[in-house]
């Protein structure tokens, strides 16, 4: 039996003539935290719905614990939800709120409160049991919306952009929580976000989707510094890609645009090729280099200061620590970049 709480095996949704998901195959292991990223109507949001069952698949094949529950309606899995409005029922108080999936579902009353009020405690939410949701901050809120959903004891614990009701301040924080509740509870998690430092932030390993399929799965380190597309490079961080030809040089390979070389390491064939570079990876040095750059702007943010530099390869963007020396408009800079800095993103082999 595969070891996977989830499994997508060629899973195809189309709503008549769109197809909001296509033909796509992935699996999540257990106690996993998969967070699934991309632009809006990408198809992250009808994927969570077909691991739901809120959605059946038009084509394809979903398991769950290893059962294949590809035509099973959301009744019949066992998968809880905590969405981006919480949801709960404002009549009722918290208790309520928590007992009630397990009590409407057959269960003991007196159970569900007693594992209802343990898992209210592991919150850190004692003493709220008899509170309005209403009378609860937001933050608080999405604990209980938490605490509903983990007392049904699911296979899969699902998340619609849990942070977007949170403001702006708390979001760090309550991002926090849930990933340490997820850790804690060891629950096998499925977010669905279109911010890509949520994302980077909660997840074991995120998807990228793109029109309805996976433009790359890894862990966010793997996307961020292995991106396998422009499209990954560009929408993970701020990337400069640049298009040019990877030729064979005497001490490794060696990229080219234009008139501007520059060395790469590893062993890259030649070839046309777009290479991404991240912003941080570049440094600026006062005075003459191998290649010259001109300050087009500087951008002061506290921390880090943004760089537009005119180069040979055309404008980069550069970040530069606080701690870096600072340059000004008009400034010539030797603009330094390592040979691992750089990663090819696409690549078309010379024959
Ligand atoms: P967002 O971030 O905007 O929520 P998303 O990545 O979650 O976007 P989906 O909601 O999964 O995207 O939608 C994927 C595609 O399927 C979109 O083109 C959308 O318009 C289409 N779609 C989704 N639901 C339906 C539906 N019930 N009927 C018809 N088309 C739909």
């Amino acid at each position: 039996m595969s070891e996977n709480a989830i499994e997508f095996t060629k899973v195809q949704k189309r709503y008549g003539a769109v197809t909001a998901v296509d033909d796509i195959s992935f699996g999540i292991r257990r106690g996993e935290l998969v967070t699934f990223l991309g632009p809006s109507g990408c198809g992250k949001t009808t994927t969570l719905r077909l691991v739901a069952g809120l959605e059946l698949p038009t084509a394809g094949q979903v398991l769950i614990a290893g059962k294949d529950v590809s035509k099973q309606p959301a009744s019949e899995r066992n998968v809880g939800m905590v969405f981006q409005s919480y949801a709960l029922f404002p009549h009722m108080s918290v208790m309520d709120n928590v007992a009630y999936g397990p009590v409407i579902r057959g269960g003991n009353k007196a159970e569900a409160v007693a594992r209802g009020r343990e898992i209210l405690s592991l919150l850190g939410l004692s003493g709220l049991e008899e509170r309005l949701p209403s009378e609860l901050s937001g933050g608080q809120q999405q604990r209980v919306a938490v605490a509903r959903a983990i007392v049904q004891q699911p296979d899969v614990l699902l998340f619609d952009e849990p942070l977007s009701n949170v403001d702006a301040k708390l979001r760090r924080r309550v991002r926090e929580e849930i990933r340490d509740l997820q850790r804690r509870f060891n629950l096998t998690a499925v977010y669905v976000t279109h911010d890509q430092e949520e994302a980077l932030a909660v997840s074991d390993r995120i998807v990228v989707m793109s029109n309805g399929r996976i433009a790359q799965i890894g862990t966010p380190s793997d996307l961020y510094e292995r991106p396998n597309s422009r499209f990954v490079a560009d929408f993970i961080g701020d990337a400069n890609l640049i298009e040019g030809t990877v030729e064979a040089g005497q001490g490794g390979p060696i990229f080219r645009a234009d008139d501007a070389a520059m060395q790469l390491a590893g062993d890259a064939t030649p070839g046309k090729a777009t290479l991404s570079i991240r912003p941080e990876r570049i440094a600026l040095r006062a005075g003459e280099g191998q290649l010259q750059g001109t300050i087009e702007t500087a951008t002061y943010l506290g921390g880090r200061t943004e760089y537009r530099v005119g180069t040979p390869f055309g404008p980069l963007l550069v970040s530069a620590p606080a701690t870096a020396p600072t340059h000004k408009v008009a400034d010539r800079v030797a603009v330094e970049i390592a040979p691992d800095a750089p990663t090819i993103v696409e690549h078309e082999r010379k024959q």
